[in-house]
């Protein structure tokens, strides 16, 4: 579900709503605020729109599953070898990768490592940033009161451009993500700032703790969207998938279908996404990371009016 928290934000959602149907025949259910209280019971949002297809998870449970299936595929994975190189493959040689203790000969390789890669393919980093997000989870909320919170269910997030975003875990606490950092540098205090988030939407959760604080990168690109393509100054069958900007959870998924469809002969599908044009954040290796956080705050501050 999406919340918008003033009148201008709500008819904005509207208008999504309608737009979504009409451009692409996706219906989702638009709720003015007379209903917004059957959804959630928070005094923060005054519309909302409810997607009855999309869902949420618990993710280290789908990437066990993930890897457990992978597995019983033949796949052997290697924890804990960061691949620090790339020799290119030549017209008769295959290209490795490189390891601290070895390396893979391999026909094909897969760069999928977000903003971790650093120095095996710096050509691949001017196009993404880092952006840490976190989230905290509090304690159990006895089982009746936490339905009441969110009767659906749902996952739900508000329309902001640093947007907050929350749901229900199946032991019943308050899973509340939000508070970006633009700088990579992990906020202060962040349990305790995230949980006054959390009460801007739930004041009634005052007497809940929090239990736990985490957080992560993800890798955003200028125009938010994917970034797939060929790293061909790497060497031939080098794909490289990047830029989930945030919504890797389900994309991932598909992108790594397509990228299969793509060496296993057809490309089709891969080369849309491929084909979508992206740009250098501005600045380059030095002041990229204080342009964006120049940036963002002027976001922020739109996020306000
Ligand atoms: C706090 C938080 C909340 C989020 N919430 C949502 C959400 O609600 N919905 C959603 O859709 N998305 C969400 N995301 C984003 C989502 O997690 C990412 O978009 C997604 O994980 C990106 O997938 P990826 O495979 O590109 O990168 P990752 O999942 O980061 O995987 C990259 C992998 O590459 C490995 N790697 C890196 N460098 C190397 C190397 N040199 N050699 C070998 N391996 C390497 C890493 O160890 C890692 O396993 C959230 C992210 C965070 C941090």
């Amino acid at each position: 579900m999406n919340g918008a928290i003033t009148a201008k934000k709500g008819r904005a959602l509207q208008s999504w709503v309608d737009d979504m149907q009409k451009r692409y025949g996706y219906a989702q259910q638009f709720i003015p605020q007379s209903e917004v209280s059957q959804w959630i019971d928070s005094p923060r949002f005054v519309a909302m729109s409810h997607d009855p297809r999309s869902g949420h998870l618990h993710p280290l449970k789908y990437i066990l599953g993930l890897a457990k299936a992978a597995e019983s595929l033949g796949v052997t994975i290697c924890e804990n070898t960061a691949a620090s190189a790339i020799t290119p493959a030549t017209a008769t040689t295959d290209a490795i990768v490189h390891a601290r203790d070895g390396g893979v000969r391999a026909k094909h390789i897969l760069l999928a490592g977000n903003v971790y890669l650093d120095d095996v393919a710096p050509q691949l980093k001017p196009r993404i940033m880092p952006v840490g997000t976190y989230i905290v989870a509090s304690a159990p909320i006895e089982h009746n009161r936490a339905q009441r919170l969110i009767p659906s269910r749902a996952a739900i997030c508000d329309t902001d451009f640093v947007l907050d975003y929350f749901r229900l875990s199946a032991d019943d606490r308050m899973i509340f993500g939000g508070r970006v950092s633009y700088s990579a540098v992990t906020p202060m205090n962040l349990a305790p700032s995230m949980r006054e988030r959390m009460l801007a939407v739930f004041p009634q959760l005052d007497d809940v703790p929090i239990e736990h604080a985490w957080g992560g990168f993800v890798d955003i690109t200028m125009n938010r969207a994917p970034d797939f393509g060929r790293a061909e100054s790497l060497g031939k069958n080098v794909y490289y998938l990047q830029g989930f900007s945030g919504h890797g959870l389900a994309l991932t998924g598909l992108a790594g279908k397509l990228v299969a469809e793509a060496i296993a002969g057809n490309a089709e599908r891969f080369d849309t996404f491929a084909a979508i044009k992206h740009h250098n954040f501005p600045g380059g290796r030095l002041l990229r990371t204080p342009a964006l956080v120049a940036a963002m705050a002027w976001y922020r501050l739109r996020d306000r009016l």
